[in-house]
């Protein structure tokens, strides 16, 4: 046994050596404009590193004044190193519980501490409890379902908190109750376990820094393919991908629902006398017109050139009148800003039992072509 002995010191200059190289490659990679999530993260590894120097020279000058203020500094440190993680964390995820809890111990564990630093067995159960209980909510924070669709890099940075936890929690119990871990350099079975997950922590971290930052990018990219630039709309793409499921959920649960499919009159003479930048600002126009007047699960989508559709779940057919009324009593004096008239003609698809998106929009497609007919400016109903 005794020649696989593990040197603590080698193993703790390796752990600071790890953290701050990955501190240091993160912005090297990364780059220094990332989102507060990502920066959180990111400052939570740098602070965790740069907390165990002051810890380690702390041992130079055991039990003095300068030793209780390196050490507070230290373990003021740790605890906010885990907030700036569960800040990250609350980013990412959406807002976690605890998080009054998780802030309030970065003040009173560095401060309990700094009053109880003259015995051993109080400060050491003191601060290795409450890091723990903080480690503890912020492996909650990250394995708590959440709400949207998140990665499984979440997990990595869960479970490695509850086991560092149980770890830190273990450092307070036998500080304060044993005579068995007089120092953080202890060779403690316990502590050098403790001191090997306190190595392989930050790499967990720095997998989810990049879990985190890589799921940003694709929530962006994706929004980004789903919206129309030039109205903030849904674009065909985002209209199919949300419109389908609603759709799809409405049959199941037999509710009404209504697609209006709106075409402007006349664009080309729009475009024609007024130029083609006044004829943006009136796509824009009517875009923030669907915007304003949508509801929650309504979809809002511009779907052709100058055709645009809306998605009404647990509309029925009078309400989707009157809504198409509304617009149209909206749009007119939008006329004066823009300078020039702008009307459409409307198609209004009530859905049928088992009836697909695309059905729907033919039939609204085929009101709208009636409603140009019959002289434009007004709306039809498909039968
Ligand atoms: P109708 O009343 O029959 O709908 O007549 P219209 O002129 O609106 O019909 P049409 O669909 O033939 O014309 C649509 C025009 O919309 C043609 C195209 O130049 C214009 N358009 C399509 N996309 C844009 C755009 O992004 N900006 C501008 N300014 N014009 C666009
Ligand atoms: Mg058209
Ligand atoms: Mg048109």
């Amino acid at each position: 046994m005794n020649e696989f002995q593990i040197d603590l010191n080698t193993l703790l200059v390796v752990t600071i050596a790890n953290i701050a190289a990955l501190a240091i490659v993160s912005p090297a990679v990364m780059g220094w404009r990332i989102s507060e999530a990502a920066r959180s993260a990111r400052l939570s590894l740098v602070l965790y590193a740069t907390s165990w120097i002051p810890m380690i020279l702390s041992n130079l000058w055991p039990e003095t004044l300068l030793d209780r203020f390196l050490s507070t500094l230290s373990v003021g440190g740790f605890a906010a190193s885990n907030w700036m993680l569960f800040n990250a964390m609350s980013h990412w995820l959406g807002p976690r519980r605890f998080e009054r809890t998780v802030k309030l111990l970065i003040y009173l564990i560095p401060v309990g501490y700094c009053i109880l630093f003259t015995s051993y067995a109080v400060r050491v159960g003191w601060a290795n409890f409450l890091l723990g209980v903080q480690m503890f909510l912020l492996a909650f924070a990250c394995l708590r379902p959440a709400k949207s669709v998140h990665g499984k890099w979440r997990m990595v940075v869960g479970f490695g908190m509850v086991t560092m936890a149980i770890l830190t929690l273990g450092r307070g119990i036998l500080g304060a109750f044993t005579d068995s871990y007089p120092s953080f350099l202890t060779p403690h079975p316990w502590n050098v376990i403790a001191m090997f997950m306190t190595n392989l922590l930050p790499l967990m971290v720095n997998y989810a820094l990049l879990g985190g930052w890589h799921e940003e990018a694709e929530i962006a990219i994706h929004e980004q393919a789903i919206t129309d630039a030039m109205t903030g709309l849904n674009n065909r793409r985002g209209w199919v991908e949300i419109g389908q499921p609603l759709v799809a959920n409405a049959n199941r649960q037999n509710d009404a629902m209504a697609l209006l499919m709106f075409d402007i009159d006349y664009f080309k003479k729009i475009n024609d006398t007024h130029g083609h930048d006044a004829g943006d600002r009136a796509l824009q126009a009517l875009g923030v017109l669907l915007l304003a007047n949508r509801r929650k699960n309504d979809v809002a989508a511009r779907v052709g050139g100058e055709e645009f559709c809306l998605l009404l779940p647990g509309c029925i057919l009078d309400s989707a009148i009157q809504i198409d009324q509304r617009l149209r009593e909206q749009l007119l004096p939008m006329a004066t800003r823009l300078g020039f008239q702008v009307d459409f003609s409307s198609g209004l698809a009530m859905r049928q039992p088992g009836e697909t998106l695309e059905r729907m929009m033919m039939r609204a497609d085929t009101a709208l072509y009636r409603a140009k007919e019959c002289g434009r400016g007004r709306l039809e109903i498909a039968p």
